[in-house]
């Protein structure tokens, strides 16, 4: 089988950099006293790597023992955590992304220079759980949203997005926003572009495969946007975590495959997983 590989794909410095620093805290910290406050990243493969080393993982601050220390994930965390943490006399390493720190710090500057602020973004998400914690009322919209009912009239409004999605449906959210009466727009750019070019490369490649492989997490919010956009494109894609996920089918009567993967899916994946449909 022949395979095409974006030419942008897999970890980007953010992800790098959680991972480096959890390393090094675990090696600072010594085998279970540190404690990550939810996935370091949402790449299985990862996660269970460096639980082998001793981290541990808890959905809840209350839950973790007095002298650990706790790491925040790449993802960040709403002021009220730290504010725990603090009290609770926890060790803290922060592991944020700066982009993600960028925009906790815009939603903070927009809120104190009168906006209402909006969050184009999925609620659930960690990042943005951790975002409308630093303003008081962020309204978090997201495509199905009603904004009839949901965007105030004539107010003085501030939008940001989540860093992970995809410029396209910014822009789309955006304008239905303008549609809506308001007083003032004001719209901080809050993309990362390290996922924006590994949506380019992706989107770009579609045209010269028969099928679109997207490795990475079935969580990753980023590896999840990607396959929608390849299937947008209208190529067949199939997102996969590993090899161990794959099936023939997915290649039958197929020449040509292109391979990409999230922010957050490590090289050895997307070489084993090159190296086996290669040998198809
Ligand atoms: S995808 Fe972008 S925002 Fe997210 S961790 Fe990587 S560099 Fe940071």
């Amino acid at each position: 089988m022949e395979v095409k590989l974006a030419e942008t794909r897999g970890f980007c410095f953010g992800v790098e950099d959680a991972i480096e620093l959890t390393e090094q805290s675990l090696d600072e910290s010594g085998p279970d006293r540190l404690v990550a406050l939810g996935p370091v990243i949402h790449n299985k493969q990862v996660v269970q790597r460096l639980e082998r080393k001793g981290l541990n993982q808890s959905g809840d601050i209350e839950t973790v023992r007095a002298g650990d220390t706790v790491l925040i994930r790449s993802h960040g965390a709403s002021p009220e955590t730290f504010r725990r943490a603090n009290e609770r006399n926890l060790n803290v390493i922060d592991a944020t992304c700066v982009l993600v720190k960028r925009a906790q710090n815009v939603v903070r500057q927009l809120h104190e220079e009168g906006y209402k602020v909006i969050m184009i973004g999925d609620p659930d998400h960690p990042e943005v759980r951790g975002v409308v914690g630093y303003a008081p009322d962020v309204l978090v919209i997201d495509k199905g949203d009603d904004l009839e009912e949901k965007i105030p009239y004539r107010e003085r409004l501030g939008i940001v997005a989540q860093t992970t999605h995809a410029p396209s449906h910014v822009a789309e959210m955006i304008g239905k926003i303008a549609g809506r009466p308001f007083r003032e727009l004001k719209i901080v750019n809050t993309l990362c572009l390290e996922v924006t070019r590994r949506q380019e490369a992706a989107v770009s490649l579609c045209a010269d495969v028969d099928v679109m492989f997207v490795l990475g997490g079935l969580h990753s919010a980023n590896t999840r946007e990607l396959a929608r956009l390849c299937r947008d494109e209208g190529s067949e894609t199939h997102h996969v975590e590993t090899w161990d996920d794959f099936d023939p089918a997915m290649v039958a009567g197929k020449t040509t495959a292109g391979v990409t993967a999230g922010a957050s899916t490590p090289e050895f994946v997307i070489d084993a997983f090159v190296q086996n449909l290669r040998g198809i």
